[in-house]
């Protein structure tokens, strides 16, 4: 190392695997390379980059002080507000829209599919949809916009609508705005991600033409009653007790006593030990569960169809860990099973490639596996179509977990998008496209 400390002209310091070096905020804080760049940085006289999801201008500023390194890199930060320099410039940092640090982004990197940002939902769309991550289009003309449900998809929509100059409500059935991320945010790890509310509560409390209305479940006859111009349901998802078999065709819901969902435990369900947890949503959802419950004093199982704990989290970088937080949860992990029964005290278990059978004693599953739209409200507007068109509504519109239940992310760019397409034209709905469309025209043949 130090026959090559002087002869870069510039030191970019990576970490040792994409794991750690992306690390998640689920495992890693901002600032985690600190040992690794200090270390470049003590034995070379040439300028150090170094990179460590900063967020926190003061995090930033004391590195360079500390003589850490010289040279502050973002790419995640960047990626959840371009803006992020300009506003530490101009000594707006309560602008920053900061990453949560969800690898949302390194995900649509592992996959070949456009970035997409928890935080950002224009990321990507910069040229296909002339979206600007601070500018929105000014609304075509004045119009009241009532949006039910003030979850990722809501509060992005009307943060969105409200920039645009519409009048927006947003109403919540809920005591507090947040909708999945109440909950969500409170598991171990993830309360990085509460900077997704954050950050649109204290942006709509800036905007005069928004009100928000926490503690509001709306029917669909006060939804009437309102005359709004448009509705937007934004009214979020719920887990469902499914199974499925081998094939990965669901078998039918698995009811019970002692059956639950990751919704039961968010509404504080006691549940009785030893608790097994079946997860084959294969997101954060199951693990965190399961650090959670054990956290709690809980006796917990962890079982997936999957071979891996987690597995698609590989895509986030989370999923290594993950095992690491289990094991030191002290939760016990079985691999490639699926549930075959289940009798109130006891589970089975079978291996999806051997078919040998696992039994564990088992008072309370928790499966967490499918999510269906809580849309019920929508439903029912759209079957009175003569009562809406008396009371002024032009459109009823679902998005985010309504729609189609997703990541964060995707509740999130449904919200922006709604918010920017309310109200335009198709030419300005079109994505633009990189290379000509051709249309060909087949002659007729001839018998
Ligand atoms: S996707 Fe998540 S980790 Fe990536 S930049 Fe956005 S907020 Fe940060």
């Amino acid at each position: 190392m130090q026959l090559l400390a002087e002869l870069p002209d510039l030191w970019d310091v990576k970490m040792d695997s994409e794991t750690t070096d992306c690390a998640p905020s689920r495992f890693a804080p901002e600032g985690s390379h600190e040992p690794v760049i200090s270390f470049v940085k003590s034995i070379t006289g040439r300028p150090v980059v170094g990179v460590g999801r900063f967020t926190s201008p003061d995090a930033m500023v004391g590195q360079i002080r500390r003589g850490v390194l010289d040279l502050i890199g973002g790419a995640r930060p960047s990626i959840a507000d371009p803006f992020l320099p300009k506003k530490v410039g101009e000594g707006r940092e309560e602008d920053i829209r900061e990453c949560i640090g969800c690898n949302i982004c390194i995900s649509s990197w592992h996959d070949c599919v456009p970035v997409r940002c928890t935080q950002n939902p224009t990321i990507g769309e910069e040229w296909r949809r002339q979206w600007h991550p601070e500018r929105v289009p000014a609304a075509p003309h004045a119009a009241t916009v009532l949006v039910v449900g003030g979850g990722p998809a809501g509060l992005e929509c009307a943060l969105t609508l409200g920039r645009r100059g519409y009048e927006v409500m947003l109403a919540e059935a809920a005591d507090e705005l947040g909708g999945r991320l109440r909950f969500e945010t409170r598991l171990p790890r993830l309360a990085t991600w509460s900077r997704v509310l954050d950050w649109r509560r204290s942006q709509l409390q800036r905007l005069g033409n928004v009100t928000m209305y926490p503690g509001n479940r709306l029917t669909a006859d006060e939804i009437l009653e309102l005359h709004p111009a448009h509705v937007v349901a934004a009214t979020g998802s719920r887990w469902v007790p499914l199974l499925y078999t081998p094939l990965e065709v669901p078998s039918g819901t698995l009811l019970g006593p002692n059956v639950f969902t990751p919704d039961d435990i968010a509404a504080g369900t006691r549940l009785e030990d030893p608790v097994v947890v079946f997860d084959f949503d294969n997101y954060y959802m199951g693990s965190a569960l399961a650090e959670h419950l054990a956290g709690t004093g809980h006796h917990v199982s962890y079982a997936t169809p999957s071979g891996l704990v987690s597995a698609w989290s590989i895509m986030t970088n989370e999923q290594p860990q993950t095992y690491r937080a289990l094991a030191d949860a002290g939760v016990g992990v079985h691999t490639l099973t699926r549930v075959e029964s289940f009798e109130g005290d006891e589970v089975t278990l079978v291996n999806v490639f051997t078919s040998a059978r696992t039994r564990l004693p088992c008072r309370a599953l928790v499966i967490v596996g499918a999510r269906l739209p809580e849309d019920a409200l929508y439903r029912e507007l759209t079957t009175r179509r003569e009562e809406l068109v008396a009371a002024g509504v032009a459109s009823i519109t679902r998005i985010g977990d309504a729609l189609a239940p997703g990541a964060i992310a995707h509740a999130v760019y449904s919200g922006h998008r709604h918010g920017r397409e309310l109200d335009a034209s198709d030419a300005e709905r079109a994505l633009r496209r990189d290379a000509p469309v051709r249309t060909v025209i087949h002659a007729p043949t001839s018998a």
